[in-house]
């Protein structure tokens, strides 16, 4: 695999509005979902979001209690629309940051390129989305680039996609981009954390998502010491009893000083979970809810920033 460096280190987000600096963020949802088109082929269980007023309506709410930014975690060719993005984010006045990378592959159809190709196609690829823009927007006159990576674990390493995994490492070091890495209720994320940094990348640019639902605090503590951030988001899937599991996970997090390792989302793919779709907690839960929550239980306001936005900010600029 060749790495160039035609990339610049990035010192702004870019969201689908274009770049802005990393401290306009504001609130920021680490980790959610705007917009998923219906997937011919993909497993008849994938979640669809496509109902653009009730999306819009959310996304207004989110805003007027205090929320700035979204990070969409839906990848090409499993739903992405980076133009209803684009269409969301200025009739509501949220960011919105897209992503490319890939999902699991029970969210596509089987014949999708992406499984069967060479890592270095792979890894052209998404810097193509980084630097170029997402593949639906080319056409525009405004092409709409990708803000950072994302990729998704199976629950074991041999069903994983391995040049796919290569080529979004070797993405994210050519591009210096984030990655965000989609687990298994936590399984993998030891072993993505070695193989990810034997590549050549920083921790500082690896996010672990859906951390919460494996609650280990030496594990978790571990994994905070090594620098990457640790994605929490079962706030309202009561499976995971976030009372007894998340929000305790949280204050050992703070109490021990890593408050700087956690970003807090709420990953709505289901529509259920949206308010004015499902009758949910919805998007604005965020800023809201769970914001209120952190002053309620008392988390100083320097922890409460870093978790609900701030250190997501950073890492998606490539600041750290
Ligand atoms: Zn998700």
């Amino acid at each position: 695999m060749t790495v160039s460096s035609h990339f610049p280190i990035p010192q702004t987000v870019k969201t689908v509005q274009g770049s802005i600096p990393f401290n306009r963020l504001g609130i920021t949802d680490a980790h959610n979902h705007m917009w998923i088109e219906t997937v011919p082929g993909a497993d008849p269980s994938s979640p669809v979001l496509n109902q653009f007023n009730s999306i819009l309506q959310e996304l207004t709410e989110y805003r007027e209690k205090g929320g700035g930014t979204l990070m969409d975690c839906q990848p090409g060719g499993c739903g992405r629309d980076g133009n209803k993005l684009l269409a969301l984010s200025k009739a509501s006045g949220v960011n919105l940051v897209a992503c490319t990378g890939f999902h699991r592959k029970k969210y596509y159809s089987q014949d999708y390129w992406l499984w069967n190709a060479e890592a270095q196609k792979i890894c052209d690829f998404l810097c193509s989305e980084l630097d170029a823009g997402l593949v639906e927007t080319l056409d525009t006159h405004s092409p709409i680039k990708a803000g950072f990576i994302k990729i998704a674990l199976e629950s074991t390493w041999a069903e994983c996609p391995h040049a796919a995994l290569e080529g979004a490492g070797f993405a994210a070091l050519e591009s210096k981009s984030l990655i965000e890495v989609h687990t298994e209720k936590g399984a993998l994320a030891e072993k993505i954390c070695i193989y990810f940094t034997n590549l050549g990348l920083s921790p500082s640019q690896i996010v672990l998502c859906h951390m919460d639902k494996r609650p280990d605090i030496s594990l978790q503590r571990e994994l905070a010491r090594f620098g990457v951030l640790l994605e929490y988001d079962t706030f309202y899937r009561p499976k995971y009893d976030p009372s007894v599991n998340l929000w305790p996970l949280i204050e050992k997090m703070v109490n021990s000083g890593f408050s700087n390792r956690i970003a807090l989302a709420t990953d709505m793919a289901e529509a259920e979970l949206y308010r004015f779709i499902g009758g949910g907690a919805g998007l604005a839960s965020l800023p809201g809810e769970i914001q209120s929550q952190l002053i309620k239980k008392g988390f100083p306001e320097i922890d409460r920033l870093q978790m609900l936005g701030g250190n997501i900010a950073r890492r998606l600029a490539g600041i750290n």
